[in-house]
C-alpha cells in the first residue's frame, strides 16, 4: 500500500494463481498443465518465426489464426476472437458483455477469476450454489442476470454438464449473455460451439493451454455471433491492439493443423485419468466423475490440508482450496503415468 495508488488499487482482490516453484525434481500436479508438450509441428513453427521479421508488429487481427480455428470448428472468421490466453478473452467479456445493474450468475464453487473480474469492472456477482452432488443445476439459473458464466467441465469439481442442460440455461436466458468457458471440453466433453448459430447471446470460450498444451505461450479464443464478438474487438482495440505475438500466432496455427497429436495426448490423458481415479479410490478417496485434466478427490478419514502438506514434503505438489464446501478436496492435475505413479506412493506413505 502506497499513497500513491487510487482508491479502486486499493479496493481491489485480485486474482491468485497457482504455484509455479523454482525447484527441479517436482512432480509438479497443482496447475493443470498438459504433461505431454506442445506437438513438434508447434515448435517447428514457432522456430520458423524466430528471424528479422520480429522487427516487424504482429497481424492486428490474428486473421490466420482465425481462419484456422473457423476452419476447424466450421463457423466463419467473424464468429472468433482470440486473446492472450482465455484469461484476458474472459476479461473483455466481463467488460464488454455482461450489463452493469444486474447481477452476474456462476456456480458458487467455480473458477475463481470470475469473482475478481467483477470486482476489477464493478459488476455484481451472485454466486448460484451447486447442488450436493457439485453438479450445476440449471433450473437455478432462471433468475433476473447481467449475464451467466460457467466452465463445463465445471473448475475445481472436472464435472461435465450436457449440452440439454446449457441449451435449458439459453432458452430462459435470452436477454443476457451466457458464456461457457470450456477450458477443459477437450478432455471428455463435448463443444456448445454447434449451438451459437441458434443462440446470438451464446459465447463459448477455449484456451490453448490444457489441451494443446501451450500454457506458456497464452492463446485464448471465443466463438459466438458476429455481434458478440464485435464487442470483444472493440475492448480489445481500446485496450492492446497486439495481444498475441508473431511466434503465438505461428505456434496457434500449428496446433489446430495438428490434430493427431493433439487425439493421441488427449486419449492418454483421459485414460490416466482413470487409472488414476481407481487407484485412489482403492486408497480411500472419494473422487467426482471428471471430463478434465483433473480430479477433484477427498479422503473418507484424512484431512485435505494435511495431505497437501504431506505430499508437498516429498515433493509432489496439489491443489487445495481453503474454501467453504470443497476444503477437504484436492484437485490433482492429470500426469504423466510416472507422475501418477510417484503421486500414488506418496499418498500410501501417508494414508
Ligand atoms: N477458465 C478456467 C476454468 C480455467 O481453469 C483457466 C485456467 N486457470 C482459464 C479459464 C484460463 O486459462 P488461460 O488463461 O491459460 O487460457
Amino acid at each position: 500500500m502506497s499513497r500513491f495508488w487510487s482508491p479502486f488499487v486499493k479496493d481491489l482482490v485480485p486474482y491468485v494463481p497457482g504455484e509455479q516453484p523454482k525447484l527441479d525434481n517436482l512432480v509438479k500436479l497443482n496447475t493443470n498443465e498438459n504433461p505431454y508438450g506442445p506437438s513438434p509441428r508447434v515448435l517447428e513453427a514457432i522456430r520458423g518465426g524466430v528471424d528479422a521479421g520480429l522487427r516487424l508488429y504482429p497481424a492486428p487481427n490474428a486473421d490466420s489464426l482465425k481462419s484456422a480455428i473457423a476452419g476447424y470448428y466450421s463457423v466463419t472468421p467473424q464468429q472468433v476472437f482470440v486473446g492472450n490466453g482465455s484469461d484476458e478473452v474472459l476479461a473483455h467479456i466481463f467488460h464488454g458483455l455482461f450489463q452493469h445493474g444486474r447481477p452476474v450468475l456462476f456456480p458458487d464453487i467455480s473458477y475463481s477469476f470470475y469473482p475478481v473480474y467483477c470486482g476489477l469492472y464493478g459488476i455484481e456477482a451472485r454466486t448460484v450454489e451447486l447442488a450436493d452432488d457439485f453438479t450445476i443445476c440449471s433450473d437455478d439459473y432462471q433468475q433476473p442476470n447481467g449475464g451467466i458464466i460457467f466452465p463445463n467441465p465445471n473448475a475445481p469439481t472436472g464435472i461435465l454438464l450436457g449440452l440439454d442442460k446449457i441449451e435449458a440455461i439459453l432458452q430462459t436466458n435470452t436477454e443476457s449473455v451466457v458464456v461457457v468457458d470450456e477450458a477443459y471440453v477437450d478432455f471428455g466433453g463435448e463443444t456448445a460451439i454447434g449451438l451459437v448459430d441458434r443462440y446470438p447471446n451464446l459465447l463459448v470460450t477455449q484456451t490453448l493451454s490444457k489441451s494443446r498444451s501451450l500454457a506458456g505461450m497464452r492463446v485464448g479464443l471465443a466463438v459466438g455471433h458476429p455481434e458478440l464478438i464485435e464487442a470483444l474487438e472493440r475492448i480489445k482495440n481500446s485496450f492492446n491492439s497486439y495481444p498475441l505475438d508473431r511466434l503465438a500466432i505461428l505456434g496457434a496455427v500449428a496446433a489446430f493443423d495438428d490434430e493427431e497429436y493433439f487425439r493421441t495426448t488427449c486419449q492418454a490423458v483421459m485414460r490416466s485419468r482413470e487409472n488414476l481415479s481407481q487407484a485412489l479410490q482403492a486408497l480411500g478417496f472419494e473422487v467426482l466423475p471428471s471430463a478434465a485434466n483433473f480430479i477433484f478427490a477427498r479422503h473418507r478419514e484424512r484431512d485435505a490440508a494435511g495431505l497437501a502438506q504431506g505430499l508437498r514434503e516429498q515433493r509432489v505438489i496439489v491443489r487445495h482450496f481453503n474454501a467453504p464446501r470443497i476444503n477437504q478436496f484436492l484437485r490433482i492435475t492429470i500426469g504423466t503415468e510416472e507422475q501418477n505413479q510417484a503421486l500414488l506412493e506418496a499418498l500410501k506413505q501417508l494414508i
